[in-house]
């Protein structure tokens, strides 16, 4: 086999522009020479543009996830100390204010259906979970296998983040996507995000595809196009699999930030979570329990969620998880409405109107307050962010409270500001409303 005849056949030519299917054994001829070093750079680059071009059927797409999840480590969790399924994960394509996550795993714990999460950390205007974790005193987001498992065993969640060792394929392929325009390409992205999330372990798993100016895909139609590639790659291999197509067009809940983001779990695990982060965790909870095969209908996927907030379980067993992932417990309680940065500005309406907040400028300022990162090995600041007193659709007075905004220090607000400014707009006529949920895939 040539590298060179691979490529030329997912071309095409003049006479057949599409080109054509690969075989599992050209797709692992290619990504397993490309991970041990024997196939170069430029000849990756030019099939990643072949296919980016003329894309890949849903079994070349989960041939190639499969190979790429194969590159590495994957978990196995059934057997484990005993450890029974069933295993079910949700993964979303990032927000801003996304903490979804952090309610959703002790809900569903608490329904008797374990939930192994590997998440990521901040990168540009989206937020990432294991920083929001790690903003909890003494909590570590780094677990080895046997620790997760473990964790995963006691409290029926674990959180930890991706270790080197899994899909190392889509470590290399993904940087050379990212200097070679290639990272648009539903099937690229669908193996790269299935093969990270299959590596963990799960039976079945939902996705929060989200769409908007605070997410990756802009437009409906896109979020449903890689929607039904993930569902239905997932699918063909042997994985339970559904989503929501959901709204980023403004940031959802009240706080964004890191520490204001457990706080706000913690509302909403005690009953006072904000409607709509409450309506998507409820919602994603439902899909996942009916894929697991305990609740029969979203009536009562959503009744089984109720109760995990109503009976106190789900914030019982989130406490779980902080203490047995090493945090402490009694001081996150008493931070709860406490801890905030010292460098607070008031961000007031400027008109009378109706506003909107764009969810992607507010990502944006939230990187110069310290909440995300723009590199890798950046810094974040635990307690930088906002906490919203208005939102989309709200009518608004000049001086009325919009934001309290909180900083990692002094300077960043004269980068901030002026980005949080523009994310505000105010309009005459009431907007219409746009759904959080526009549709779901099965
Ligand atoms: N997220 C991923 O993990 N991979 C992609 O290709 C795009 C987004």
């Amino acid at each position: 086999m040539r590298a060179v005849d691979i490529i030329m056949k997912k071309r095409g030519s003049i006479l057949n522009p599409q080109g054509a299917s690969l075989t599992k054994e050209e797709i692992e001829f290619l990504i397993n020479g490309y991970v041990s070093g024997s196939i170069p750079d430029y000849q990756i680059s030019s099939w990643l543009m072949a296919v980016y071009f003329n894309g890949m059927t849903f079994e070349e797409t989960a041939t190639l996830t499969d190979v790429m999840l194969h590159s590495g480590d994957v978990i196995e969790l059934e057997g484990f100390n005993g450890l029974t399924g069933p295993f079910v994960d949700k993964h979303s394509t990032g927000g801003v204010g996304d903490k979804i996550s952090l309610p959703l795993a002790p809900v569903i714990a608490a329904n008797g259906v374990y939930v192994p999460m590997m998440s990521g950390r901040a990168l540009g205007h989206t937020g990432g979970t294991l920083d929001k974790l790690d903003s909890i005193s003494g909590y570590t987001s780094r677990l080895d296998n046997d620790t997760f498992r473990h964790v995963l065993k006691e409290c029926g969640f674990a959180m930890t983040g991706q270790t080197k060792q899994v899909v190392p394929a889509d470590r290399l392929l993904y940087a050379l996507r990212d200097v070679t325009g290639t990272v648009e390409s539903i099937p690229l992205i669908t193996a790269s995000i299935l093969s990270k999330k299959v590596a963990e372990g799960s039976d079945a798993l939902v996705f929060d595809v989200k769409y908007g100016t605070g997410a990756f895909m802009k437009t409906p139609e896109a979020a449903e196009e890689l929607a039904n590639s993930l569902v239905k790659t997932a699918q063909a291999m042997g994985k339970k699999s559904a989503a929501l197509i959901t709204n980023m067009n403004t940031p959802l809940g009240n706080k964004t930030g890191n520490f204001l983001e457990i706080e706000e779990t913690v509302e909403c695990l005690q009953g006072n979570g904000p409607k709509d982060v409450m309506e998507l965790t409820f919602a994603l909870g439902t899909l996942m329990l009916i894929l697991s095969g305990k609740a029969r209908t979203n009536i009562e996927g959503m009744e089984m969620c109720q109760e995990a907030v109503n009976s106190g379980k789900a914030l019982q067993l989130f406490l779980k998880n902080v203490e047995l992932q090493g945090g402490n417990v009694k001081k996150l309680m008493s931070d709860i409405g406490n801890r905030r940065s010292r460098y607070r500005v008031d961000f007031t309406a400027e008109t009378e109107g109706f506003i909107s907040i764009d969810a992607f400028k507010t990502g944006l300022s939230g990187v110069s307050l310290g909440v995300g990162r723009n590199k890798t090995d950046e810094e974040v600041c635990a307690d930088a962010g906002f906490i919203l007193h208005k939102h989309e659709g709200d009518y608004v007075k000049p001086g009325d409270l919009i934001a309290e905004i909180y900083g990692k220090n002094e300077e960043c607000f004269s980068q901030a500001l002026p980005v949080f400014k523009s994310a505000v707009s105010y309009s005459k006529n009431k907007p219409e409303k746009k759904p959080l949920i526009l549709k779901e895939l099965r």
